[in-house]
């Protein structure tokens, strides 16, 4: 049974921003868990090496569990290594584990080192469907980000209602618009997401004036709160919306999730 709509054809999203702490993979795995909740298929791949986001997903990431680096650098499937998140049914994760670290370095070397996530995410589809691919990347603009970046066709930005929260976008447009013109022509910045969002103060209601004057289709309407339910969920091994489903946290990343759905089923 599906509450939300589904998309036309699978949606690959990256969640990116180089900036760290933003609220990438809490965004990332909270998107991810509230679409799987509305009946979507949703595949979770994690390439930072820290692997923050298979924890927060309940997924099991210590070295001797393969994933997203068999995945790139040994050209393995991504089904033969994907796992089945206790957060929602329909939810699956390719794990990081701390090899990704040398991944960044041993892809300099390797053939096709920008699309070989590419290359395994079109294999997978040729066999299995999904409505939703999130990639989650490590802070910064190396070749596991680029990979993503490759793979994707939409871009999902977190941005921080905090100052300077626009800095860095234009960095980071800039390596959008590089990998259009290069590497992937269909890469489009669909999403902005404005994140611990606090009401309390005029600097966050400032800030998210500023963002969504500079994009004004893109932004969603709900923004994230700051909570510390937030935070503490991935200490549990959960996204928030499992670990405290009445809380504002929750309420707004299945509003925000819902949100996304709804802009993907009218676009396609
Ligand atoms: P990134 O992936 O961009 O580095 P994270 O998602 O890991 O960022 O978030 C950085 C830190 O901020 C984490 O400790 C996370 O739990 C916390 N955090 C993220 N979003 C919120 C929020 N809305 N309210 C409070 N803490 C948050
Ligand atoms: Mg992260």
């Amino acid at each position: 049974e599906t509450s939300l709509p589904r998309p036309a054809a699978t949606r690959t999203m990256v969640v990116a921003n180089q900036k760290g702490g933003v609220g990438k993979t809490t965004t990332a795995v909270n998107i991810a868990t509230g679409l799987a909740l509305g009946g979507l298929d949703v595949v979770v791949i994690d390439l930072d090496p820290q692997g923050n986001a298979s924890t927060a997903l309940g997924i099991e990431h210590h070295e001797s569990i393969p994933g997203t680096y068999e995945v790139l650098l040994e050209g393995e499937t991504i089904e033969a290594h994907l796992a089945d998140s206790p957060e929602a049914d329909s939810l699956k994760v390719l794990p990081a584990t701390i090899n990704l670290a040398g991944a960044e370095i041993q892809l300099v070397s390797a053939v096709a080192r920008e699309t070989r996530l590419r290359k395994a995410i079109r294999k997978y589809l040729e066999t299995h469907s999904a409505d939703y691919i999130i990639l989650d990347c490590p802070p910064s603009l190396g070749l596991l980000t680029l990979n993503a970046l490759v793979a994707a066709d939409e871009i999902m930005i977190p941005i921080q209602c905090e100052y300077y929260a626009l800095e860095g976008v234009s960095q980071l447009m800039n390596t959008i618009n590089l990998v259009k013109g290069e590497l992937n022509d269909d890469l489009l910045l669909s999403t902005v997401l404005l994140t611990m969002y606090d009401g309390r103060t005029r600097l966050s209601a400032q800030v998210a004036d500023e963002v969504r004057e500079h994009f004004p289709e893109q932004t969603l309407e709900t923004a994230i709160p700051r909570s510390v339910r937030i935070s503490e969920a991935p200490s549990y091994g959960q996204t928030v919306i499992t670990y405290h489903v009445a809380s504002a946290g929750a309420e707004a990343y299945l509003k925000a999730a819902a949100e996304v759905a709804r802009r993907g089923a009218e676009e396609h």
